[in-house]
């Protein structure tokens, strides 16, 4: 039986890798931070067969300790301070913890498997944010990175780390340079969820207008139940690579609020959106596209759910929550 341990198994990425590992026979092994963490229920709840263990991405002795405990055949790298506005205001930590982290927990990995270089595989999250403000469209794995964010310049640390260990030690390491992914597990302060949270609850008469940032961004948005595909297809090939994974459409997030509020019946949304700069960027990433021919090639990976199909059943997800939690 294949081990993998997953860190960041609280978010949409590590619940949905883990129901894929599981499925496909996998003894997963999710690492969890903090004391009393308030996610644990959740994830105790979606995969209760993954077996937990407490760490910090900011902890190398936990991190061997983890290794040790788990005794994993993959290692993957989800956990990050990610969100990208919240950067900002924490750059240290969110360094600390979305780059520095990645330097720790691939020096468990190596210190673990120092007999076999490569024993231990391992996939990094790497991040559309890297690109941000662009220099080539669409963006494909060797585009330029030039990162507009405390959060996109400790990707870029870790990205960078994830290669030299490749190279430095021989190391089977793997980098997903993962573009937008959303789902009904998105966490409520990303665009999609807010939106598809706030147009439900409007329709259902609980709020009366989204209080919004900037409109005119554009993101290349596919559904992390796609994504978490390509990032297990990325283990399994003989030589460890880094892969961009994307739709390759991008919208904005205007296009976002039209399917949104389309779901609901609602075809003019002006009334109920208002914009603040309390919303707005120090530095914005104005638009992101993907080219991901390299996964699709190398990997035999394509999304299956594209965005109306994505934005719909995350507003049909809201809806029912609301309902329940309104005791309609
Ligand atoms: P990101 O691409 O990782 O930053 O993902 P987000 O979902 O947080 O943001 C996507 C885009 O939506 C960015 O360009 C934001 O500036 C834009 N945006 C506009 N209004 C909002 C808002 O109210 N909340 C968030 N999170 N993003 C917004």
């Amino acid at each position: 039986m294949a081990r993998a341990l997953i860190t960041g198994i609280t978010g949409q990425d590590g619940l949905y890798l883990s129901e894929l590992l599981l499925s496909k026979g996998y003894e997963v092994f999710g690492l969890i931070r903090g004391q009393n963490n308030p996610k644990l229920d959740l994830v105790r709840e979606t995969v209760p067969d993954v077996k937990l263990l407490t760490g910090d991405l900011t902890d190398l002795s936990s991190l061997l300790r983890a290794m040790e405990h788990s005794t994993p055949d993959e290692v993957y790298n989800l956990g990050a301070i990610s969100f990208v506005a919240y950067s900002w205001e924490n750059a240290m930590l969110t360094t600390d913890v979305t780059g520095k982290g990645v330097l720790n927990i691939l020096e468990a990995v190596r210190l673990y498997s120092h007999d076999e270089p490569g024993r231990v595989r391992f996939y990094q999250a790497s991040s559309s944010e890297m690109f941000g403000k662009v220099h080539e469209v669409p963006q494909r794995e060797l585009t330029l990175l030039w990162p507009r964010s405390p959060y996109g310049v400790a990707k870029v640390f870790g990205h960078y780390m994830t290669i030299n260990y490749r190279e430095s030690y021989g190391m089977h390491a793997s980098s997903g340079i993962l573009f937008n992914h959303e789902s009904p597990r998105r966490g409520p302060e990303f665009v999609t969820r807010k939106v598809s949270q706030a147009v439900s609850r409007i329709k259902l008469g609980i709020q009366d207008e989204i209080v919004m940032g900037n409109l005119d961004a554009k993101r290349d948005w596919g559904f992390a139940g796609d994504y978490v595909d390509a990032m297990w297809r990325m283990m399994q090939q003989d030589t460890a690579d880094d892969y961009v994974v994307s739709t390759g459409v991008t919208h904005s997030i205007r296009d976002l609020l039209d399917v949104a509020f389309r779901t609901v019946g609602i075809d003019d949304w002006a009334r109920y959106v208002k914009q603040d700069p309390r919303f707005m960027r120090p530095a914005e990433v104005e638009m992101l596209i993907g080219d991901s021919s390299k996964a699709r090639r190398v990997l035999g990976w394509e999304p299956k759910v594209h965005f109306e199909e994505l934005v719909t059943m995350m507003v049909e997800n809201d809806l029912e929550e609301q309902r329940v939690q309104a005791g309609r």
